[in-house]
């Protein structure tokens, strides 16, 4: 029989054949038998310990059982490697492993130094590119823009506070805003933004691309600091009472500072905005260890003094912004009134020779080395311009500068006047008539423009609303006095509030004014009325004496919650009686001095070539301001007011 060994090498099978067996030959195929069927028991055993394996690994067994059966079905595959090398198991490891091999030295052939070394510098220049680009992507998303100057547009379009409400609900906007309180936690940032009188809650939470750095440069601006902060309105479940816009939030994605504040404020505008925050008695000033926060719901106080020195930031308080707000649409509502009704702004000069009035509560200076004077009032010249140029009804809202040495609540040295002029045909009841309906219109539209400022002012300074009558309540001077007698004076009115036996031929004193007003608002039930036909003594030169009672005259104060707003009358427009009413009495009682009466020849002379007759008024509009509004202060309803001790800011 011919036997056929085969005898593995590498490269392939060999064949041998034999024809004789002799003994040794016999002994090798034993052993080769004897292998084979050891390798035939050998992969029985690896199937099965394949299978234990198997179950093992599908079980999820813990990784001990299951690493000790891969270790023995290693053990057995090795013990058929040893037995037969050229066996599919172990050729299946070599040839993995040749590949493996093969390919690792084609991937990476070997290096030079050289290579290496450029490899790392590469490698450098990758991490730094990688960390311009992170920082590129953080400075789309916060830092300092620096100073705006004009350099570029963008074309982005900002959205104003007020206008963020659930309508916009999921909407981007971009606001620029003050930082009106900042609050950061581990992984937000809450702010509240304010602009205007209007304030937002935005909230800056931690993300991939909000970083740590980010969250830790947000929670760092200081307050009052300009930001531009660009998010998404959302719509929040509960109403944030802290903001004006208590409905949504501003889930923030980016925060830019456009300026940013000291740290160190002189006060916190959160604070200064508190109702009960304001101080108004000077002796009482802040600053002091007696107003530090004692507990949660103290409330800091800010003195009014305090304010004044800081005033451009006590503006920002809400309620205090608003005043100037109100005072604005004072003035707009007048001009817009009078333009209806056919009145001309004039622009009359401020720099006058000698006193505009011939009185003494003049600020004088140096013209050119001429003696002149600031503007007391515009009267000579809105008199000018309605009855002697053919104006005939003119206005002018201008500056007016009173040398008063009064410290009183109500009195600065330089206020906003809101002058008239109108001829008259017949009665100067026709200028009451449209100076009363110029009243009304205002505070009707007032509380139709003003809703949002005038419930801020009344959540820091509340008090009764504004009453009036229409049409206006008008008294005589003797209705005054009247009244003022038949309630008589109580030792409180007299000791304490100063009030006076009220004479018949004498303006009313401040206590007697005020008293007139409670009086007046208790029988007719209105913080606004006319008074005419006061005493010819009590007014200037230039007033047109009563038809009928020399004692008397064609004029008028208005008051609102009992203090003087407005001083009026018909006016002279006869120079003969100019000239004699000057010489029995100035505009401050004591008859003028020929020189004081030269000194006016030009206005005297004006009406020497046909005047008008005519009658006005001048109002104080910061007044105005303060009594809508019930204030217990003129200075609040001045940007920044001048009054004996305050010439800065
Ligand atoms: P008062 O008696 O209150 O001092 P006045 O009689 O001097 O006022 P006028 O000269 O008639 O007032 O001025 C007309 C209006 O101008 C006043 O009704 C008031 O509204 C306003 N006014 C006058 N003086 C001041 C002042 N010092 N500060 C602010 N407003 C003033």
């Amino acid at each position: 029989m011919k036997a056929e060994l085969y005898i593995w090498e590498f490269g392939g099978p060999t064949i041998y054949s034999n024809t004789t067996a002799n003994i040794a030959e016999s002994v090798i195929i034993i052993i080769i038998i004897i292998i084979m069927a050891t390798i035939e028991e050998l992969e029985v055993q690896v199937k099965a310990q394949g299978e234990i394996v198997k179950a093992a690994k599908a079980a999820d067994k813990a990784s001990d059982e299951t690493k000790a059966a891969v270790a023995k079905l290693l053990e057995i595959k090795k013990a058929i490697t040893a037995l037969d090398p050229t066996h599919p198991q172990a050729i299946k490891k070599k040839e993995k492993k040749k590949k493996k091999k093969k390919a690792k030295d084609g991937e990476k052939p070997a290096l030079t130094k050289k290579q290496l070394r450029m490899i790392e510098r590469e490698k450098k220049l990758k991490a730094a590119a990688d960390e311009k680009a992170r920082k590129a992507s953080e400075a789309t998303t916060y830092g300092d823009i620096g100073v705006v100057m004009s350099k570029s547009v963008s074309g982005r379009s900002w959205t104003n506070i007020e206008d963020l409400n659930q309508s916009v609900s999921g909407q981007k906007v971009l606001v620029r805003a003050r930082v009106h309180q900042v609050r950061a936690q581990s992984k937000n940032v809450f702010f509240t933004l304010r602009s205007k009188i209007f304030s937002v809650q935005a909230v800056l939470s931690k993300s991939e691309s909000a970083t740590k750095d980010m969250l830790q440069f947000a929670g760092a601006i200081p307050r009052e600091s300009v930001v531009d902060v660009e998010g998404v309105v959302t719509t929040v479940q509960d109403t944030i009472k802290s903001a004006t816009q208590g409905d949504v939030e501003i889930q923030i994605n980016s925060v830019f500072v456009v300026s940013k504040s000291a740290p160190e404020l002189p006060f916190a505008v959160s604070e200064a905005s508190k109702p009960g925050s304001m101080l108004f008695n000077e002796g009482e000033l802040l600053a002091s260890k007696d107003n530090e926060k004692k507990d949660e719901n103290a409330v800091v106080k800010v003195g009014l003094s305090t304010r004044l020195n800081y005033r451009w930031i006590d503006i920002r308080t809400p309620a205090h912004q608003s005043i100037l707000r109100v005072q604005s649409h004072v003035c707009n509502l007048f001009r817009e009134f009078l333009y209806k009704r056919n009145f001309v702004e004039v622009h009359t000069p401020k720099i006058n020779a000698g006193a505009s009035e011939g009185g003494a509560n003049c600020f004088s200076l140096d013209y050119f080395g001429t003696d002149a004077c600031l503007a007391q009032s515009p009267q000579l010249f809105k008199q000018m311009t309605a009855a002697c140029s053919g104006l005939g009804r003119v206005f002018e809202v201008g500056p007016v500068f009173r040398a008063e040495n009064s410290h009183t609540h109500r009195h600065l040295c330089e206020f906003t006047g809101l002058d008239m002029e109108m001829e008259i045909k017949e009665h100067y009841f026709e200028a009451l008539e449209v100076f009363s309906d110029l009243f009304i219109f205002i505070f009707e539209q007032l509380d139709v423009r003003c809703k949002h400022e005038l419930n801020l002012i009344a959540q820091m300074y509340p008090v009764e609303k504004f009453k009036f009558l229409k049409p206006s309540l008008r008294l005589t001077f003797a209705e005054g006095c009247a009244l003022l007698k038949e309630h008589g004076i109580s030792d409180y009115e007299r000791d304490t509030l100063g009030v006076t036996p009220q004479s018949p031929v004498e303006d009313l004193s401040t206590p007697n004014e005020k008293l007139l007003g409670r009086i007046v608002k208790e029988k007719y039930g209105t913080d606004f009325f006319m008074m005419d036909e006061y005493p010819l003594a009590a007014r200037p030169f230039y007033t047109m004496p009563h038809p009928e009672n020399p004692e008397l005259s064609n004029s008028y104060d208005f008051f609102m919650r009992g203090e003087e707003i407005m001083s009026g009358a018909q006016r002279v427009h006869d120079p003969e009686l100019l000239v004699q009413r000057c010489k029995t009495k100035g505009s401050h009682g004591e008859p003028m001095s020929d020189e004081a009466i030269e000194s006016i020849k030009g206005y005297i002379d004006s009406f020497r070539h046909g005047a008008l007759p005519h009658a006005g008024g001048g109002v104080g509009l910061e007044r105005v301001v303060m009594l809508f509004l019930g204030l217990k202060n003129i200075r609040l309803a001045s940007a920044f007011p001048r009054d004996p001790k305050r010439i800065s800011p």
